[in-house]
Protein backbone atom coordinates (compact mmCIF):
# COMPACT_ATOMS: atom_id res chain seq x y z
CA UNK A 1 0.00 0.00 0.00
CA UNK A 2 1.27 3.51 -0.87
CA UNK A 3 1.88 5.64 2.46
CA UNK A 4 0.32 8.88 3.77
CA UNK A 5 0.99 11.94 3.45
CA UNK A 6 4.12 12.55 5.86
CA UNK A 7 4.76 9.16 6.66
CA UNK A 8 7.92 7.77 6.51
CA UNK A 9 9.65 10.77 4.80
CA UNK A 10 13.69 11.07 6.04
CA UNK A 11 14.53 13.70 8.46
CA UNK A 12 16.01 16.48 6.74
CA UNK A 13 19.61 16.26 6.11
CA UNK A 14 21.96 19.26 6.92
CA UNK A 15 25.60 19.82 5.48
CA UNK A 16 28.88 22.19 6.07
CA UNK A 17 26.49 24.58 3.14
CA UNK A 18 23.04 23.99 5.27
CA UNK A 19 19.78 22.29 4.98
CA UNK A 20 19.71 19.93 1.56
CA UNK A 21 16.79 20.82 -0.26
CA UNK A 22 12.95 18.34 0.04
CA UNK A 23 12.74 16.98 -3.31
CA UNK A 24 9.39 15.41 -4.07
CA UNK A 25 10.56 12.73 -6.96
CA UNK A 26 7.62 12.35 -9.24
CA UNK A 27 8.12 9.23 -11.49
CA UNK A 28 9.96 5.88 -9.89
CA UNK A 29 10.27 3.98 -13.40
CA UNK A 30 13.84 2.29 -14.67
CA UNK A 31 15.69 5.58 -14.32
CA UNK A 32 13.72 7.55 -12.01
CA UNK A 33 13.56 4.97 -9.30
CA UNK A 34 17.62 4.39 -8.81
CA UNK A 35 18.07 8.34 -9.40
CA UNK A 36 15.78 8.97 -6.41
CA UNK A 37 17.83 5.99 -4.06
CA UNK A 38 20.93 8.04 -4.58
CA UNK A 39 19.11 11.40 -3.43
CA UNK A 40 18.08 9.83 -0.52
CA UNK A 41 21.37 8.08 0.47
CA UNK A 42 22.73 11.65 -0.02
CA UNK A 43 21.03 12.86 2.74
CA UNK A 44 18.23 14.54 0.66
CA UNK A 45 14.94 14.76 2.31
CA UNK A 46 12.89 12.45 -0.42
CA UNK A 47 9.30 12.21 -1.10
CA UNK A 48 9.18 10.06 -3.66
CA UNK A 49 5.62 8.86 -5.48
CA UNK A 50 4.90 6.90 -8.89
CA UNK A 51 1.18 6.29 -10.40
CA UNK A 52 2.19 2.43 -10.57
CA UNK A 53 1.84 0.52 -7.47
CA UNK A 54 4.85 -1.72 -8.33
CA UNK A 55 7.15 1.20 -9.10
CA UNK A 56 6.57 2.86 -5.60
CA UNK A 57 6.77 -0.69 -3.61
CA UNK A 58 10.22 -1.21 -5.11
CA UNK A 59 11.83 2.19 -4.63
CA UNK A 60 10.87 2.06 -1.14
CA UNK A 61 12.14 -1.39 -1.20
CA UNK A 62 15.56 0.54 -1.80
CA UNK A 63 15.00 2.90 0.58
CA UNK A 64 13.51 6.19 -0.98
CA UNK A 65 10.76 7.27 1.23
CA UNK A 66 7.19 7.66 -0.46
CA UNK A 67 4.12 9.05 -0.27
CA UNK A 68 0.72 8.15 -1.54
CA UNK A 69 -0.16 11.32 -4.06
CA UNK A 70 1.72 13.56 -6.15
CA UNK A 71 -0.17 16.54 -4.05
CA UNK A 72 1.35 14.86 -0.66
CA UNK A 73 4.94 14.64 -2.15
CA UNK A 74 4.86 18.34 -3.30
CA UNK A 75 3.66 19.44 0.08
CA UNK A 76 6.76 21.29 1.51
CA UNK A 77 8.87 20.33 -1.24
CA UNK A 78 11.52 22.81 -2.18
CA UNK A 79 12.30 21.07 -5.70
CA UNK A 80 9.39 19.15 -7.59
CA UNK A 81 11.82 16.69 -9.65
CA UNK A 82 9.74 14.54 -12.74
CA UNK A 83 11.30 11.60 -14.58
CA UNK A 84 8.38 11.02 -16.64
CA UNK A 85 7.99 8.91 -20.44
CA UNK A 86 6.92 11.87 -22.19
CA UNK A 87 5.70 15.48 -22.55
CA UNK A 88 2.24 14.76 -22.63
CA UNK A 89 3.06 13.65 -18.86
CA UNK A 90 4.74 16.59 -17.83
CA UNK A 91 2.50 18.98 -18.78
CA UNK A 92 -0.58 17.42 -17.41
CA UNK A 93 1.68 16.23 -14.23
CA UNK A 94 2.14 20.59 -14.19
CA UNK A 95 -1.50 21.72 -15.08
CA UNK A 96 -3.88 18.61 -14.01
CA UNK A 97 -6.15 16.99 -15.46
CA UNK A 98 -9.53 16.16 -15.39
CA UNK A 99 -10.69 18.69 -12.93
CA UNK A 100 -7.85 17.80 -10.86
CA UNK A 101 -5.26 20.56 -9.62
CA UNK A 102 -1.69 19.96 -11.37
CA UNK A 103 1.66 20.31 -9.17
CA UNK A 104 2.51 23.81 -10.53
CA UNK A 105 -0.73 25.25 -8.82
CA UNK A 106 -0.07 22.67 -5.31
CA UNK A 107 3.58 23.90 -4.56
CA UNK A 108 4.73 26.58 -2.67
CA UNK A 109 5.56 29.81 -4.22
CA UNK A 110 9.09 29.74 -6.09
CA UNK A 111 9.19 25.98 -5.92
CA UNK A 112 11.94 24.80 -8.23
CA UNK A 113 10.49 22.08 -11.21
CA UNK A 114 13.27 20.13 -12.19
CA UNK A 115 12.15 18.11 -15.02
CA UNK A 116 14.81 14.93 -16.19
CA UNK A 117 12.51 13.46 -18.65
CA UNK A 118 13.29 13.39 -22.01
CA UNK A 119 10.34 15.60 -23.81
CA UNK A 120 10.43 17.69 -27.37
CA UNK A 121 12.22 21.26 -27.11
CA UNK A 122 9.34 22.84 -27.17
CA UNK A 123 7.23 21.08 -24.90
CA UNK A 124 10.01 21.62 -22.38
CA UNK A 125 10.05 25.68 -22.82
CA UNK A 126 5.78 25.21 -22.75
CA UNK A 127 6.14 23.86 -19.42
CA UNK A 128 9.13 26.01 -18.11
CA UNK A 129 6.75 29.21 -19.19
CA UNK A 130 4.22 27.96 -17.52
CA UNK A 131 5.93 27.12 -14.66
CA UNK A 132 7.22 30.79 -14.17
CA UNK A 133 3.52 32.16 -15.09
CA UNK A 134 2.65 30.49 -11.73
CA UNK A 135 5.24 31.64 -9.56
CA UNK A 136 8.01 29.22 -9.52
CA UNK A 137 11.27 28.09 -11.24
CA UNK A 138 12.13 25.75 -13.87
CA UNK A 139 14.91 23.99 -15.15
CA UNK A 140 15.10 21.60 -18.39
CA UNK A 141 17.77 18.65 -17.55
CA UNK A 142 17.53 15.48 -19.54
CA UNK A 143 20.33 12.93 -18.91
CA UNK A 144 22.50 9.99 -20.95
CA UNK A 145 24.08 7.12 -19.49
CA UNK A 146 20.70 4.77 -19.09
CA UNK A 147 19.88 2.71 -16.18
CA UNK A 148 23.46 1.77 -15.58
CA UNK A 149 24.46 5.32 -15.44
CA UNK A 150 21.15 5.81 -12.66
CA UNK A 151 22.61 3.07 -10.64
CA UNK A 152 26.04 4.17 -10.36
CA UNK A 153 25.40 8.02 -10.11
CA UNK A 154 27.25 8.52 -13.61
CA UNK A 155 24.18 10.05 -15.64
CA UNK A 156 25.32 13.52 -17.68
CA UNK A 157 22.83 15.74 -17.67
CA UNK A 158 22.12 18.86 -20.53
CA UNK A 159 21.04 21.73 -18.50
CA UNK A 160 18.21 24.12 -19.75
CA UNK A 161 18.51 26.90 -17.12
CA UNK A 162 18.72 30.60 -16.10
CA UNK A 163 22.04 30.55 -14.51
CA UNK A 164 21.03 31.47 -10.76
CA UNK A 165 18.73 28.23 -11.22
CA UNK A 166 21.48 26.37 -12.68
CA UNK A 167 23.66 26.76 -9.58
CA UNK A 168 20.62 26.14 -7.63
CA UNK A 169 20.16 22.35 -8.79
CA UNK A 170 23.62 21.27 -9.77
CA UNK A 171 24.68 20.04 -6.42
CA UNK A 172 21.50 17.94 -6.76
CA UNK A 173 22.73 16.75 -10.17
CA UNK A 174 25.85 15.86 -9.28
CA UNK A 175 24.90 13.77 -7.06
CA UNK A 176 23.27 11.87 -9.70
CA UNK A 177 25.30 12.05 -12.41
CA UNK A 178 29.16 12.08 -13.14
CA UNK A 179 28.93 15.73 -16.00
CA UNK A 180 26.64 18.39 -15.54
CA UNK A 181 26.67 21.03 -18.67
CA UNK A 182 24.84 23.83 -18.20
CA UNK A 183 23.46 24.25 -22.42
CA UNK A 184 21.79 27.55 -22.30
CA UNK A 185 18.04 29.25 -21.46
CA UNK A 186 14.88 26.97 -21.17
CA UNK A 187 14.79 24.19 -23.87
CA UNK A 188 18.44 24.16 -23.87
CA UNK A 189 18.90 20.37 -22.27
CA UNK A 190 16.45 19.16 -24.33
CA UNK A 191 18.26 20.70 -27.58
CA UNK A 192 21.45 19.35 -26.73
CA UNK A 193 20.01 16.05 -26.00
CA UNK A 194 18.42 15.74 -29.61
CA UNK A 195 20.84 17.23 -31.05
CA UNK A 196 23.21 14.65 -29.72
CA UNK A 197 20.84 11.55 -30.62
CA UNK A 198 20.56 12.47 -33.73
CA UNK A 199 23.93 12.32 -34.34
CA UNK A 200 24.10 8.69 -32.70
CA UNK A 201 21.24 7.32 -34.18
CA UNK A 202 22.92 8.19 -37.82
CA UNK A 203 26.49 7.07 -37.14
CA UNK A 204 25.25 4.26 -35.82
CA UNK A 205 23.32 3.12 -39.28
CA UNK A 206 26.26 4.71 -41.13
CA UNK A 207 28.74 2.15 -39.28
CA UNK A 208 26.52 -1.00 -39.88
CA UNK A 209 25.82 -0.17 -43.51
CA UNK A 210 29.69 0.63 -43.33
CA UNK A 211 29.94 -3.68 -41.97
CA UNK A 212 27.47 -5.17 -43.82
CA UNK A 213 29.30 -3.55 -47.05
CA UNK A 214 32.62 -4.38 -45.89
CA UNK A 215 31.15 -8.13 -45.08
CA UNK A 216 30.03 -8.05 -49.24
CA UNK A 217 33.16 -6.77 -50.23
CA UNK A 218 35.37 -9.61 -48.05
CA UNK A 219 36.21 -7.59 -45.91
CA UNK A 220 37.11 -8.62 -42.13
CA UNK A 221 35.20 -7.06 -39.06
CA UNK A 222 38.51 -6.30 -37.41
CA UNK A 223 40.16 -5.19 -40.25
CA UNK A 224 37.43 -2.73 -41.06
CA UNK A 225 37.43 -1.82 -37.28
CA UNK A 226 41.42 -1.51 -37.41
CA UNK A 227 41.01 0.97 -39.91
CA UNK A 228 38.31 3.05 -38.77
CA UNK A 229 38.89 3.05 -35.40
CA UNK A 230 42.31 5.22 -36.34
CA UNK A 231 40.90 6.91 -39.43
CA UNK A 232 38.24 10.26 -39.81
CA UNK A 233 35.16 7.04 -39.50
CA UNK A 234 36.05 6.72 -35.93
CA UNK A 235 33.39 7.43 -33.88
CA UNK A 236 31.26 6.01 -30.56
CA UNK A 237 29.13 3.55 -32.52
CA UNK A 238 32.32 1.89 -33.67
CA UNK A 239 34.76 2.41 -31.12
CA UNK A 240 32.24 1.88 -27.78
CA UNK A 241 29.05 0.61 -29.25
CA UNK A 242 30.60 -1.58 -32.02
CA UNK A 243 27.82 -3.70 -34.09
CA UNK A 244 29.62 -6.60 -34.66
CA UNK A 245 30.89 -8.78 -31.90
CA UNK A 246 34.59 -9.10 -31.48
CA UNK A 247 36.46 -5.76 -32.43
CA UNK A 248 34.96 -3.78 -28.55
CA UNK A 249 34.33 -7.14 -26.49
CA UNK A 250 32.00 -4.68 -23.90
CA UNK A 251 29.66 -3.54 -27.15
CA UNK A 252 26.60 -5.06 -26.63
CA UNK A 253 26.70 -7.17 -30.09
CA UNK A 254 28.76 -9.54 -28.15
CA UNK A 255 25.56 -10.45 -26.05
CA UNK A 256 22.81 -10.98 -28.62
CA UNK A 257 22.30 -6.98 -28.93
CA UNK A 258 20.66 -7.04 -25.23
CA UNK A 259 20.67 -3.07 -24.36
CA UNK A 260 22.84 -1.10 -23.50
CA UNK A 261 20.33 1.56 -25.01
CA UNK A 262 16.87 -0.19 -26.27
CA UNK A 263 15.91 0.42 -30.32
CA UNK A 264 12.71 2.09 -28.65
CA UNK A 265 13.81 4.84 -26.58
CA UNK A 266 16.47 5.46 -30.22
CA UNK A 267 13.05 5.70 -31.88
CA UNK A 268 11.44 7.90 -29.31
CA UNK A 269 14.23 10.30 -29.38
CA UNK A 270 14.83 10.79 -32.69
CA UNK A 271 10.91 11.23 -33.43
CA UNK A 272 11.92 14.24 -30.72
CA UNK A 273 14.61 15.29 -33.49
CA UNK A 274 12.36 15.23 -36.00
CA UNK A 275 9.68 17.05 -34.46
CA UNK A 276 12.48 19.85 -34.06
CA UNK A 277 13.49 19.78 -37.60
CA UNK A 278 10.28 20.32 -38.61
CA UNK A 279 9.37 22.92 -36.39
CA UNK A 280 12.40 24.94 -37.20
CA UNK A 281 12.46 24.32 -40.55
CA UNK A 282 16.69 22.53 -40.79
CA UNK A 283 17.00 21.14 -44.47
CA UNK A 284 17.96 18.07 -42.33
CA UNK A 285 17.38 14.48 -44.74
CA UNK A 286 19.64 11.94 -42.41
CA UNK A 287 17.62 12.90 -39.35
CA UNK A 288 14.29 12.58 -40.57
CA UNK A 289 15.56 8.94 -42.63
CA UNK A 290 17.40 7.47 -39.13
CA UNK A 291 13.61 8.61 -37.63
CA UNK A 292 12.14 5.68 -39.87
CA UNK A 293 14.40 3.81 -40.24
CA UNK A 294 14.48 3.22 -36.11
CA UNK A 295 10.86 3.25 -35.95
CA UNK A 296 10.44 0.56 -38.49
CA UNK A 297 13.17 -1.28 -36.39
CA UNK A 298 11.37 -0.67 -33.15
CA UNK A 299 8.44 -1.82 -35.25
CA UNK A 300 9.75 -5.03 -36.42
CA UNK A 301 10.98 -6.46 -33.15
CA UNK A 302 14.51 -4.30 -32.03
CA UNK A 303 11.85 -2.00 -29.64
CA UNK A 304 13.58 -4.29 -26.48
CA UNK A 305 17.49 -5.18 -28.12
CA UNK A 306 20.12 -2.56 -28.39
CA UNK A 307 20.00 -0.12 -31.25
CA UNK A 308 23.15 -1.81 -33.10
CA UNK A 309 20.86 -4.20 -33.49
CA UNK A 310 19.78 -2.55 -36.53
CA UNK A 311 22.78 -3.78 -38.29
CA UNK A 312 21.05 -7.31 -38.38
CA UNK A 313 18.18 -5.73 -40.35
CA UNK A 314 20.04 -4.24 -42.81
CA UNK A 315 22.35 -7.90 -43.66
CA UNK A 316 18.84 -9.66 -43.58
CA UNK A 317 17.66 -7.13 -46.20
CA UNK A 318 20.95 -7.26 -48.06
CA UNK A 319 20.33 -10.48 -49.81
CA UNK A 320 22.72 -13.69 -49.65
P1 LIG B 1 9.66 4.47 -17.17
O1 LIG B 1 8.44 4.33 -18.03
O2 LIG B 1 10.33 3.28 -16.64
O3 LIG B 1 9.33 5.44 -15.92
C1 LIG B 1 8.46 6.54 -15.98
C2 LIG B 1 7.61 6.48 -14.72
O4 LIG B 1 6.80 7.66 -14.64
C3 LIG B 1 6.63 5.29 -14.70
O5 LIG B 1 6.89 4.49 -13.54
C4 LIG B 1 5.26 5.95 -14.66
O6 LIG B 1 4.31 5.22 -13.92
C5 LIG B 1 5.59 7.27 -14.00
N1 LIG B 1 4.59 8.32 -14.21
C6 LIG B 1 4.00 8.72 -15.36
N2 LIG B 1 3.17 9.74 -15.12
C7 LIG B 1 3.22 10.00 -13.79
C8 LIG B 1 2.61 10.94 -12.93
N3 LIG B 1 1.74 11.86 -13.39
N4 LIG B 1 2.93 10.93 -11.61
C9 LIG B 1 3.80 10.01 -11.11
N5 LIG B 1 4.42 9.10 -11.88
C10 LIG B 1 4.14 9.09 -13.20
O7 LIG B 1 10.69 5.34 -18.06
P2 LIG B 1 12.27 5.47 -17.82
O8 LIG B 1 12.98 4.45 -18.62
O9 LIG B 1 12.53 5.62 -16.37
O10 LIG B 1 12.52 6.87 -18.55
C11 LIG B 1 12.11 8.09 -17.97
C12 LIG B 1 12.57 9.22 -18.89
O11 LIG B 1 14.00 9.17 -19.02
C13 LIG B 1 11.99 9.13 -20.29
O12 LIG B 1 11.65 10.42 -20.73
C14 LIG B 1 13.13 8.53 -21.11
O13 LIG B 1 13.09 8.91 -22.47
C15 LIG B 1 14.34 9.11 -20.40
N6 LIG B 1 15.56 8.30 -20.53
C16 LIG B 1 15.51 6.95 -20.34
C17 LIG B 1 16.69 6.22 -20.46
C18 LIG B 1 16.67 4.72 -20.26
O14 LIG B 1 17.70 4.08 -20.54
N7 LIG B 1 15.60 4.13 -19.75
C19 LIG B 1 17.89 6.85 -20.76
C20 LIG B 1 17.92 8.24 -20.89
C21 LIG B 1 16.73 8.96 -20.78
Amino acid sequence: MPEQAGQDVAGAADDAGGRKEHIAFLGLGHMGGPMAVNLAKAGYTVAGYDVVPAALEAARAHGVPTVGSAADAVAGADVVLTMFPSGRHVLDAYQGRDGQPGLLAAAAPDTMFLDCSTINVDEARDAAQLAREAGHRAVDAPVSGGVVGAEAGTLTFMVGALPEDFETVRPILDVMGKRVVHCGDHGAGQAAKVCNNLILGASMIAVSEAFVLGEKLGLTHQALFDVASAASGQCWALTTNCPVPGPVPTSPANRDYQPGFAGALMAKDLKLALNAIQSTGVAARIGPLASEIYDAFAAEGGAGRDFSGIITDIRDKSGK
